[in-house]
């Protein structure tokens, strides 16, 4: 059953909630989580680990199922979307083939759809890869192969990719928690120019509220045992964004205030 907030153009979560039973034992790792996603917003999953940030994404990827409530995605279930190609997964390590160049790794995707366009299953059009890898910084190492890379360029390739499957939402599970400070620095407002370019939905996992705050429209606070939301915290600051805005005292107090709604979530557990 679809819920009365159904519609082409968001998100919706109604009442989702993902229990994991394995023999005896089962653990209940989201509940009742509620929640719209307008097109084209940025919005983060932020809490410590174990709170079901992943679990959430991964529901919404269509790459589990809920075992309670409605998600979705476009009009359409998430695996509906998956299969026609709404959805690209970024995922936290840059999974790129070692054999394939760079180029012909942001490529890949948009190969895998036109076989898909082909059994009649998408009308997504792949983007231009080539120009993506330029976009973001990567134009004079198309020919290299990742192992010929630093992390965060095969990170940047990675998210190339995503964006070259012409998708219109993307699903981030903390993408840049492998990476130093300084590149995750560059590849933070990397992205926000790719998603103001390209105009994606883009759901983003992190457990930095620095993080959180610079990226996002909205900020989902989530508790834990089981997870759910505790609060969304509106960010409000202009778009584009630039650097600069984390040096401002208006920015320093946003992250206060979302580690403060997080640490009011957290109270009691433990
Ligand atoms: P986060 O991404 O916020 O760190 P997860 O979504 O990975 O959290 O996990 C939430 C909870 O669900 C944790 O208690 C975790 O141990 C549990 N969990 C996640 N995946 C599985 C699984 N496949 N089987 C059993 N428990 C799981
Ligand atoms: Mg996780």
């Amino acid at each position: 059953m679809q819920n009365t907030r159904t519609s082409a153009s968001t998100i919706s979560l109604d009442g989702v909630g993902r229990t994991y039973t394995r023999g005896k034992k089962s653990v209940q790792a989201l509940t009742n989580v509620n929640l719209t996603i307008r097109q084209g917003e940025f919005i983060t999953l932020f809490g410590p680990s174990g709170c079901g940030k992943s679990t959430l994404l991964r529901l919404i990827a269509g790459l589990d199922t809920q075992t309670t409530g409605d998600i979705s995605v476009f009009g359409a279930t998430p695996k509906q979307a998956s299969q026609r190609k709404d959805i690209a997964w970024i995922p936290q390590s840059s999974a790129l083939l070692p054999w394939l160049d760079i180029r012909s790794n942001a490529r890949l995707s948009s190969v895998i759809n036109k076989s898909a366009d082909r059994a009649g299953k998408t009308t997504r059009r792949p983007e231009d890869a080539v120009e993506l890898l330029n976009e973001i910084g990567l134009g004079d190492f198309l020919e290299s192969r990742p192992d010929q890379l630093s992390g965060g360029m095969r990170q940047r390739a990675s998210i190339a990719r995503g964006f070259a499957q012409g998708a219109p939402l993307m699903l981030m599970d903390e993408p840049f928690s492998a990476l130093d400070e300084l590149t995750r620095d560059t590849l933070r407002i990397r992205l926000l120019e790719l998603w103001d370019r390209h105009k994606k939905t883009i759901v983003f996992v992190t457990h930095s509220a620095q993080e959180a705050v610079l990226l996002s429209d909205r900020v989902v606070v989530m508790s834990p045992r089981p997870g759910r939301i505790h609060r969304v915290v509106d960010v409000g600051f202009d778009r584009p964004r630039s650097w600069e805005l984390t040096d401002t005292p208006e920015f320093v107090a946003k992250v206060a205030e979302v580690k403060q709604v997080l640490w009011s979530a957290w109270e009691g557990d433990e």
